[in-house]
């Protein structure tokens, strides 16, 4: 099993050491190679992907991810920033499925803003296109008109092909949860959607047991806080998926909770906390690693294919949370405050 390590940015460090120690205390064979992504691969190469980390990436078998970002590289071309990295690595990878579990442990129930009866017992899964979408559609760029004026543009753009195979994703892993999928566009405005919602009902054909809903993207935002629990499998696109799971990550209490799985045709996978690299809170040793550890277990599942294992990482971040540790982000009252570092303690001790 060989992982890339690819810590990256701010808190990025420091829960990733939390999800390697993790990782390490588990009876597996695993060749873990660190190397430097984002800004940190701009100080040590002069690239956000520096060519050894995209070597290292394609020769492994999985990736594992912190975060990327600093505003010190804010002014720098845009091609320099630490974002490129991202987005090219997920491009390179082939990186076209991005799973995002929103589950609710009920230890959190009360750090979630929304109230205990609306968000307890949620499991839900967002499914994001991560290659496609205005994210990447040419032409883009900032041109001055004749007049004078300036002006920015993105093109949205999907092809068939591509909606299939994310469409393909979702109504698998439907098929190994509550069989629902509900897929979410803004097809009475937008045409590339409206082509996303006819092959997402060409697709529901072969998934017969499968209930195939639509929902509009603003309504889709709105539905989350009302009645988050209505929701199974969620698909969208990228720019909707991007801002609909962070969306979701509220409703679990904090974004230092959420994991994630991008995943290539093969399930080749990067993992990958939801959050940023959080540099507000950056070598204080305070943020939250569950996030991390939690994709290092996603990462046996869908890529190892080792289900025990992945299992085995979730209860005992589930029995951490149970004994009362708590990092800032989650703290309630009576729980055991307890640092980044303490937390990978705790779910290591957790295991056995
Ligand atoms: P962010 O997710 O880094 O932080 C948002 C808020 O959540 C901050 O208050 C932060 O302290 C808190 N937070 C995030 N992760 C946490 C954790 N594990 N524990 C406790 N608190 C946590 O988003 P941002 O502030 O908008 O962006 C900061 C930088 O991260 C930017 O440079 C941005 O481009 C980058 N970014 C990177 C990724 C990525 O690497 N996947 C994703 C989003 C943002």
């Amino acid at each position: 099993m060989k992982i890339a390590v690819l810590p990256g940015d701010g808190i990025g460090p420091e829960i990733v050491a939390q999800a390697v120690k993790v990782l390490k205390a588990l009876d597996l064979d695993l060749d873990m190679t660190e190397a430097p992504i984002g800004g940190a691969g701009y100080e040590a190469a002069g690239d956000p992907l520096p060519e050894a980390t995209l070597k290292l990436a394609k020769e492994s078998d999985a990736v594992l991810l912190g975060a990327v970002g600093d505003w010190k590289y804010d002014k720098l071309e845009r091609h320099l920033r630490p974002e490129r990295g991202l987005l090219r690595i997920r491009k390179e990878l082939n990186l076209f499925a991005n799973l995002r579990p929103a589950l609710l442990y009920p230890e959190l129930a009360d750090a979630s803003t929304l109230k205990p009866e609306v968000v307890s017992g949620l499991d839900l899964m967002i499914i994001r296109e991560l290659t496609g979408d205005i994210y990447f559609g040419q032409p883009r760029g900032i041109s001055t008109l004749e007049n004078g004026e300036r002006e920015g543009i993105n093109t949205m753009r999907y092809n068939e092909s591509e909606i299939r195979r994310i469409g393909r994703v979702a109504f698998d892993i439907a098929m190994k949860r509550n069989k629902k999928v509900c897929s979410v566009d803004k097809a009475n405005v937008l045409e590339t959607t409206e082509l996303w919602r006819q092959v997402m009902i060409e697709l529901s054909a072969e998934y017969p047991e499968v209930e195939l809903s639509h929902m509009y993207v603003d309504n889709a935002a709105m539905q989350l806080i009302r009645a988050p629990k209505q929701f199974d499998v969620m698909v969208t696109g990228n720019i909707f998926g991007d801002i609909l799971s962070d969306e979701a990550s509220m409703l679990t209490g904090s974004i230092g909770m959420l994991p994630s799985a991008s995943l290539d045709a093969n399930n080749k996978g990067m993992y990958e906390p939801s959050h940023g690299s959080a540099p507000d809170i950056a070598g204080k040793d305070i943020a939250n690693p569950l996030a991390t550890i939690l994709s290092a277990a996603m990462m046996l599942r869908y890529t190892f294919n080792d289900e025990a294992n992945a299992l085995k990482i979730e209860n005992a971040v589930k029995k951490a949370l149970a004994q009362g540790y708590r990092t800032a982000d989650i703290v309630t009252d009576g729980c055991k405050k307890v640092g980044c570092n303490a937390m990978g303690d705790a779910v290591v001790a957790a295991l056995n």
